[in-house]
């Protein structure tokens, strides 16, 4: 490889590095971060939202019933019911809905509702067909973007993330636009309460885990795949901006939204590279999700497209090509987020005699013929890309086992984290660089516990059912 070439990966590899003074400085920074989030009402972005979401107590394993769920958060909108059985276990029925891109942007929220009312009619109807006229089900709505909840069944739309950006909707009440959609539709189905995808995670799990077995607590349910959050239950006491009074006497505790990929939006401790810059740039959501712009699966792709872009501007890589098309590149490099996450997910692991599966598949994916040295810089690429992101992903998980550990002192059970989303679960060697980083901060030194990360499949749709079930 040429020494220009190699010289600036090394300052890639320089700048994504993370040590384990950084881990601790980070994880530190985080636990000051909660505090202040949960003390200060969603308004600047200097700090995580820490959305109280009005779920009060978590899932035994033992609930019953038939209750609906609805999950629109990022690339699929996604409707299920679930049959409780009060066993850990449940029957599960559900269907999966590509969104289409233009109607996550330049549209009205009325168009995106109205798609999304209809697809829970073809769903009944497949479905539940041979329910009885009176039945009313109960859903749970999963809406993974932020929310100022003011109750379990009410929450504004703070701000679109991830690519979505329908300006009309920001500051309505989501709930109502959707029940208005639903029973202009007249569909049996009342929506009794509003779910993040990682609240949902973090009930589902705690419904299927059955802690005698698995000798373990679920603590944090966690999302990694279009975007990042994670949510856990705090003690009513810690949390002064809720109004106390308006709460059931025997409260103690409350599911907390995180909204941890709004960590640290001001910067004091991530690395500021100008590849992260330039991505942020190009995103609706400027200056926010910061954390979550380094990490999730929306964005591992265009990091790289934005690195490889830098480097052909330098004169590195990709020069022949770009004569040999009349001065251009292939559209998939020049257009921002057009580089899926799946495809480093298979550039990650090629060991194939000169990276000949990745030449294949970015031939095939991205139009884009390459050399064997230009494949080595990729895979190279992706390898820091990647491990920067899992490494960070392990700071809000050590910062959360931290903060509740001492809850469980007493008791000798594992922690867990409940996990959902196409990065954790289908990234190579992702989980385990989560867990190698958090054995770095090691926050549960001195105990005999450790930590798991466990998929909760679907388990965004099985928890908001489980919300509406739980009011
Ligand atoms: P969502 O978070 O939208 O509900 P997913 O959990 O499936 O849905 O995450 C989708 C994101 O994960 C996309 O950004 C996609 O690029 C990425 N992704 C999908 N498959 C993989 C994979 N095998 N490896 C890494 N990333 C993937």
């Amino acid at each position: 490889m040429n020494s220009e070439l190699t010289s600036a990966l090394e300052e890639i590899a320089n700048a994504f590095a993370v040590d384990k003074a950084f881990l601790a400085k980070a994880t530190n920074h985080f636990l000051v971060s909660m505090d202040v989030g949960l003390a200060n009402e969603v308004s600047t972005r200097g700090y995580m939202p820490m959305i109280p979401t009005y779920v009060t107590s978590i899932p035994t394993g033992k609930e019953h019933g038939l209750y609906l769920a609805a999950d629109l958060g990022g690339t699929n909108f996604r409707v299920c019911s679930i049959n409780l059985r009060g066993d850990n276990t449940f029957d599960l029925k559900q269907s999966k809905f590509p969104v289409p891109v233009e109607l996550m942007k330049g549209n009205t929220s009325d168009a995106l509702f109205s798609f999304v009312a209809s697809k829970i009619e073809i769903f009944l109807n497949d479905h539940h067909d041979d329910l009885d006229e009176s039945v009313t089900l109960k859903m749970g709505l999963t809406f993974s973007f932020p929310v100022e909840q003011t109750a379990i069944d009410r929450g504004k739309l703070i701000r679109w993330t991830k690519g979505f950006d329908l300006p009309d909707c920001v500051g309505r009440d989501v709930v109502d636009i959707f029940q208005r959609h639903l029973d202009a539709l007249k569909l049996p189905v009342a929506v009794i309460a509003l779910a993040n995808d990682t609240v949902g995670t973090l009930l589902s799990r705690s419904y299927s885990n059955d802690s005698s077995k698995t000798n373990s607590n679920t603590v944090i349910g966690a999302i990694f795949g279009t975007g990042t959050n994670g949510a856990y239950l705090e003690t009513i006491e810690n949390i002064p901006k809720i109004e106390h009074k308006f709460l059931p006497k025997n409260t103690t505790g409350m599911v907390i939204n995180t909204e941890w990929g709004s960590f640290d939006n001001t910067l004091e401790v991530l690395h500021a590279t100008k590849w992260d810059a330039a991505v942020d740039k190009e995103t609706s959501n400027k200056g926010y999700h910061l954390f979550e712009k380094r990490i999730s699966g929306m964005f591992l792709g265009e990091l790289l497209r934005v690195i490889l872009m830098d480097f052909f501007n330098r004169g590195l890589v990709f020069q022949d090509l770009y004569k040999s098309r009349d001065n251009t590149l292939p559209h998939r490099l020049t257009e921002p987020f057009l580089l899926s996450s799946k495809i480093l997910s298979y550039l990650e692991i090629d060991d194939s005699t000169e990276l000949k599966m990745s030449e294949l598949l970015m031939e095939n994916e991205l139009r884009l013929p390459t050399t064997y040295e230009e494949r080595q810089a990729i895979q190279r690429l992706t390898r820091i890309i990647s491990s920067r992101a899992a490494s960070l992903s392990a700071i809000p998980i050590a910062a959360i086992v931290t903060r509740v550990k001492d809850q469980y002192a007493d008791d000798d059970k594992d922690f867990e984290v409940g996990c959902d989303g196409s990065l954790i679960e289908f990234y190579p060697g992702f989980k385990q660089k989560v867990l190698d980083a958090f054995e770095v901060i090691n926050p549960l030194q001195g105990t005999n516990k450790k930590l798991h990360l466990r998929i909760a499949k679907d388990g965004s749709g099985v928890g908001a059912a489980l919300c509406a079930c739980m009011v």
